[in-house]
């Protein structure tokens, strides 16, 4: 019988497998599909996957290496989540080897063991005497014994330490027998018959028939938009559906967007259930998420809650997928494997034939285009669920007004009425630091970036130069580095430097700013929020920090400092996101009995999209974009993937996406696909970065199929050709940023 060749998925960019032969001494009868092993790879060792195992291989008998070790029995991967990662791998175009190792967490990818933590305790033998002879001369051993006699149901291993219980005495009583030890695995949660921990609120009707809408769809593959203004209920909506998941036997995967503000979400759906509760983010550690991982897998977890990656988590009886705030940004992971979780969901929602629920208070575009199109049912909510009413909108228009630091006259009085009349203010300002550049009011000199073509945000607390671009930091000169002058100029504001004038303007309240610089310390952040939460007057003020999450019920007035970067913006998303963020920030503000006030400040106040959306609402808006995008044929009305490529040299990312151009072109005529164009190569919007030069090239279809069968073949001639090798290049399907 031929020697068995292992082919092997391993975390490498290379779109191929790897053939092996088997570890020494292991049978054939081993090797299970799906299981880890460690192999040789150049002077390494990688972890791979076996994907099959075969009698032939291309690669000569003498050159092929045998696998080190076999680290599964079987596949810790199971079939389901396989068949996911394998659509993944095609549709984005990404090596399938990579692909798994990013569907797998961390520890298994490095070899731990596909087992759920067993727990070792400790106890005392039976028939043990705790005055024993023979610890008539090892007092410590002694004392020991007394500590675990004291301790009935046993002493769990992690606590040894707390009890002063050594691990050299008790493993010289577990030899003498006295001591006994048991390997508990995690219980498996029990059924309910009462899942709820806490009472349900009673649906108002808008609830009701959207959660009677997806009740009929359970049980099989059924995508529904929900789409509930902020405070509409919507999170009490997918409570009570998975409250129903849990009763039918079945596990619901929830995911959430990455959290900046803390775990409010989580706890919520805490303090509801009596279920175990998988949690998968940023937060939680490697160990805790593998465990996590093999509850969901082995259906010991009833609901799995996490960040993008969560949707990698297999469940043993999947029932339900939920995917809050589908709009946001977070879900596209934007390095290495370029996949969009909310899409992915819906395929594997799909995949396992189980309903999908995408809510959002602004639904993304492309979402909207696949409820008009009839993919998703699309379910309103209107109204806010307590009773609040909507915010009302104003537009004021700065043009040749003075700002002072980025606040105009008009705001500032709205500010101070605000504040006198015992009310809060969030003042929203979507730049970080104190100015975006600092100028020399004599020769011009910018505080441009060394390493990119962008220029150094000024942080005046800190007395430095950041490039929010490359990390770059710099210490702020006192005169200028061309010319010697004093006279350096911040230019345009950022939160510090509001923060900094609103204290002046209102030395009476407290000033309170939330983003990335500040709020790195979760204590400081939960404390800022007690203060909030107090409700005595108070200015907050912010990133998009401020628009996830939280409710601030007693903020009335909310005043967004900028919104012309969505207006005027390249990037065809721009106004889109604008629209989000100015929608979700405005829905953190009022309640019942203080309705908010939103006035956005902007240069061009009559602007179309402007107007629209603080006239009559986020989906008169969405129909406005969408119909434009739909007559410039613009996504979601053609797919696009984007060619990215950098390098060193000035010219030599370009001149290989000029050649790949040229492979594209020829595979184009030789597949003979229709519908396609291929724009560029060009440089990129930010043609320097971190000491990079960027160029890009964007391939547009008129529909997937086409796209895809260019992208196969196009990928593997990409690999083969010597001009890559001195760039880094990668393939974004689907992209939702351009720069
Ligand atoms: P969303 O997820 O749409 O932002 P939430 O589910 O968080 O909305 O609800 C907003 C607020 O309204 C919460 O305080 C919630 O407890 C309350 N709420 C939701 N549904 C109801 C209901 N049916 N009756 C009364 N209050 C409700
Ligand atoms: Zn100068
Ligand atoms: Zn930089």
């Amino acid at each position: 019988m031929p020697d068995a060749i292992l082919r092997i998925a391993l975390p490498s960019p290379l779109r191929r497998l790897f053939d092996y032969r088997a570890p020494p001494g292991v049978p054939r009868s081993a090797l299970q599909p799906g299981a880890r092993l460690r192999v040789p790879f150049g002077r390494r060792e990688l972890i791979g996957i076996l994907i099959e195992v075969t009698d032939h291989s291309e690669v000569p008998a003498d050159k092929l290496k045998p696998a080190r070790q076999l680290l599964d029995a079987q596949s810790p991967l199971p079939p389901a989540l396989f068949k996911l990662c394998l659509w993944t791998a095609q549709y984005y175009q990404h090596s399938l080897g990579d692909t798994l190792s990013w569907a797998l967490p961390v520890l298994l990818r490095q070899g731990e063991p596909a087992e759920v933590r067993q727990q070792r305790f400790w106890h005392l033998a039976a028939g043990a005497q705790l005055d024993d002879p023979r610890l008539s001369r090892a007092p410590r051993q002694r004392e020991a014994l007394q500590t675990i006699a004291q301790h009935p149901h046993g002493v769990a291993q992690q606590l040894l330490g707390q009890l002063q219980l050594s691990r050299e005495s008790l493993g010289l009583l577990h030899e003498k027998g006295l001591v006994r030890i048991e390997i508990r695995r995690h219980a498996a949660s029990e059924r309910h018959l009462n899942w709820l921990a806490e009472p349900e609120l009673p649906l108002n009707p808008e609830q009701r028939s959207a959660a009677e809408a997806i009740r009929a769809g359970f049980g099989r593959f059924n995508a529904f938009l929900l789409a509930g203004v902020t405070g509409s209920g919507k999170t009490e909506v997918y409570l009570q559906l998975i409250r129903e998941t849990l009763e039918a036997g079945k596990q619901a995967l929830v995911l959430i967007p990455e959290i900046n503000l803390g775990p409010q979400t989580l706890a919520r759906f805490e303090r509801r259930f009596n279920a175990r509760i998988a949690l998968l983010h940023s937060g939680v550690n490697d160990r805790e998420r593998l465990d996590a991982w093999l509850a969901a897998r082995d259906g010991e977890a009833d609901i799995i809650i996490g960040t993008r990656s969560a949707l990698f988590t297999p469940m043993q009886r999947p029932g339900l997928i939920i995917i809050d705030e589908e709009h946001d940004a977070s879900y596209k992971q934007q390095e290495g494997l370029r996949y969009h979780a909310r899409d992915l969901a819906v395929v594997r929602a799909h995949q396992e034939n189980i309903p999908i629920l995408l809510g959002s208070a602004t639904p993304s575009m492309e979402s909207l285009h696949n409820a008009h199109s009839g993919r998703y049912a699309l379910l309103h909510l209107h109204q806010r669920a307590g009773g609040a009413q909507q915010p009302r909108f104003l537009r004021l228009d700065v043009k040749s007004r003075p700002l002072d630091s980025g606040i105009s006259a008009p705001m500032q009085q709205a500010i101070a009425q605000t504040l006198a009349a015992g009310q809060q203010v969030l003042v929203f300002l979507n730049r970080r630091g104190f100015a975006p550049t600092l100028l020399c009011h004599d020769c011009g000199w910018l505080s441009e970036c060394p390493r990119c073509d962008a220029r150094m945000t000024v942080h005046q607390r800190s007395g430095e130069l950041r490039c929010h671009h490359c990390g770059h930091v710099e210490r702020q000169p006192s005169n200028c580095p061309t010319c010697n002058n004093v006279d350096l100029r911040p230019v345009g504001a950022g939160t510090e430097r509001a923060e900094e004038r609103l204290g002046i303007l209102f030395p009476q309240v407290p000033v309170l700013r939330v983003d990335r610089d500040s709020t790195s310390r979760k204590e400081a952040m939960t404390s800022l929020f007690n203060t909030v939460q107090r409700g005595a007057p108070c200015i907050l003020v912010g990133t998009q920090m401020l628009a996830k999450g939280h409710h601030f019920p007693r903020v009335t007035l909310v005043a967004i400092l900028d919104a012309d970067g969505g207006l005027f913006s390249a990037d065809f998303r721009a106004s889109e996101r604008m629209a989000q963020l100015i929608v979700q920030v405005a829905g953190r503000a009022g309640r019942a009995e203080e309705p908010g006030k939103v006035i956005i400040q902007s240069h061009l106040a009559d602007h179309p999209l402007l107007v629209q959306l603080t006239e009559q609402g986020y989906f008169a808006f969405a129909e406005q974009a969408l119909s434009e995008r739909r007559s410039a044929g613009l996504p979601p009305f053609c797919h696009l993937a984007l060619l990215r490529a950098e390098a060193h040299k000035p010219g030599q990312a370009e001149g290989f996406l000029d050649e790949a151009c040229n492979a594209a072109e020829l595979l184009v005529n030789e597949l003979k696909l229709s519908g396609i164009e291929l724009l560029g190569p060009v440089p990129a919007p930010m043609e320097r970065r971190a000491g990079r030069y960027r160029a890009q090239l964007l391939v547009q279809a008129n529909a997937r199929a086409p796209l895809h069968r260019l992208l196969g073949s196009w990928m593997l001639a990409l690999e083969q050709m010597p001009g890559g090798r001195a760039v880094r290049w990668s393939l974004d399907v689907d992209p939702i940023d351009l720069f």
